[in-house]
């Protein structure tokens, strides 16, 4: 018998292990897409399954195992709908281990379990520890009662009635404690990630994201034989804003820029801070001419915007843009950036706030 608990319990982590590498970016939870939750409950009923059959065989008819576990683990992250479809998954596979009275009796606790885990999780409130609590105990209730039905004489497999809800207890503690773990280290894992490509005052990519998507943008223009372009964006005179208004003011300024740049931006572009107040504006599949054109309309909204100090003051500002395009037929790809600084050298030299390439600039 403790094999079997052990079988049932190490079949609970691999499988629950495997799963959620499978939908690590779509773990199910109470907001889930309906296709999220339909296959959930579908796994969650073929783990059942699967756990029927490693079960402990009390008579010649009924069996023990930790089916019930699944059901209320997909109900406990996502409700009615997986938790109502993994019954429906048990169900069936219990009826294709054999078809007798103890499979009829199995029908309706699944059904019973499932139910009353769609209710305890919808209207029990509490701590998840307390709601996993209920959700064994009404399960295990719903169980035993199962066991009390098909069994004639119950003192016969008291042993086997308790070993099980030792092994309901076990077994449950401990797949909710791995499973909250896994999903807990995972998201943790991603807004690490998320947080090692963002910038941390504005929000939008840092220099190592533009480093590499300035790579893959190159890389992509040579492969499909297309033109990309690049704009440096840089504050005129901002250390004149910190000067005068504190280093605070400067950090504002640069965050509602990034903000007035973020709405300027078409998707597929990508927009970095790449240090200080300089920003920078990746354009895929763009020409030279389609760049300044962009670079153009940036110059003229950041100018118009007025930016809000913290003291209230309204202050106006100008950007300088270094514009380049690289053309995979007759250029190399670290020219691109080299051209833009080149470029924005070039529109500091002729007075700011205007857009220029390394051979011209577009005075407005
Ligand atoms: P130019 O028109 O030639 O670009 O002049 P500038 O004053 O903008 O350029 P400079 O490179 O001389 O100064 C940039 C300033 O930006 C200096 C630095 O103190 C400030 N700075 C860099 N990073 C930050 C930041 O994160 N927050 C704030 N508030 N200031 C920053
Ligand atoms: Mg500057
Ligand atoms: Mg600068």
């Amino acid at each position: 018998m403790i094999s079997d608990l052990v079988i049932n319990i190490s079949l609970l982590m691999s499988f629950t292990f495997v799963w959620h590498q499978l939908f690590r970016k779509n773990r199910l939870t109470m907001s889930s897409p309906f296709y999220i939750k339909i296959v959930d409950g579908i796994l969650a009923g073929l783990l059942g399954v699967i756990l029927m059959h490693y079960s402990i065989g009390v008579n010649n008819i009924t069996i023990l195992d930790l089916r019930h576990i699944p059901v209320i683990l997909v109900a406990f992250y996502g409700g009615f709908l997986p938790t109502i479809i993994s019954a429906v998954v048990i169900i069936i596979g219990r009826f294709l281990i054999d078809v007798n009275f103890s499979s009829y009796v199995a029908l309706y606790m699944i059904a019973a379990i499932a139910v009353g885990a769609g209710l305890i999780v919808r209207y029990m409130k509490g701590g998840p520890w307390k709601r996993w609590t209920a959700l064994l105990l009404y399960s295990q209730l719903i169980f035993s009662a199962a066991l009390y039905i098909v069994v004639d004489d119950y003192s016969t497999v008291l042993d086997y009635a308790l070993f099980h809800i030792v092994s309901t207890l076990i077994g449950g503690y401990l797949t909710l404690y791995f499973v909250d773990y896994i999903r807990k280290t995972s998201e943790r894992y991603y807004q690490y990630k998320e947080n090692a490509q963002r910038d941390a005052l504005t929000g939008i990519y840092n220099v190592r994201s533009f480093d590499a998507h300035y790579n893959r943008i190159v890389k992509e223009a040579i492969e499909e034989n297309e033109t990309c372009a690049i704009c440096l964006i840089d504050v005129d005179h901002f250390k004149q804003i910190n000067d005068t208004y504190g280093h605070q003011a400067g950090d504002e300024v640069l965050k509602q820029l990034a903000e007035l740049l973020s709405r300027l931006t078409r998707s597929g572009d990508i927009l970095s801070r790449n240090g200080g107040e300089e920003f920078s504006l990746l354009l895929p599949k763009c020409t030279v001419e389609h760049a300044k054109e962009i670079a153009g309309r940036v110059r003229e909204a950041v100018f118009k915007q007025g930016f809000l100090l913290p003291d209230q003051t309204k202050l106006q500002l100008s950007v300088s843009i270094g514009v380049s395009a690289f053309n995979p037929v007759e250029e190399k790809g670290e020219a691109l950036f080299h051209d833009a600084d080149e470029a924005l050298y070039k529109a500091k030299q002729n007075g700011r706030n205007i857009v220029c390439t390394s051979w011209e600039c577009s005075y407005k």
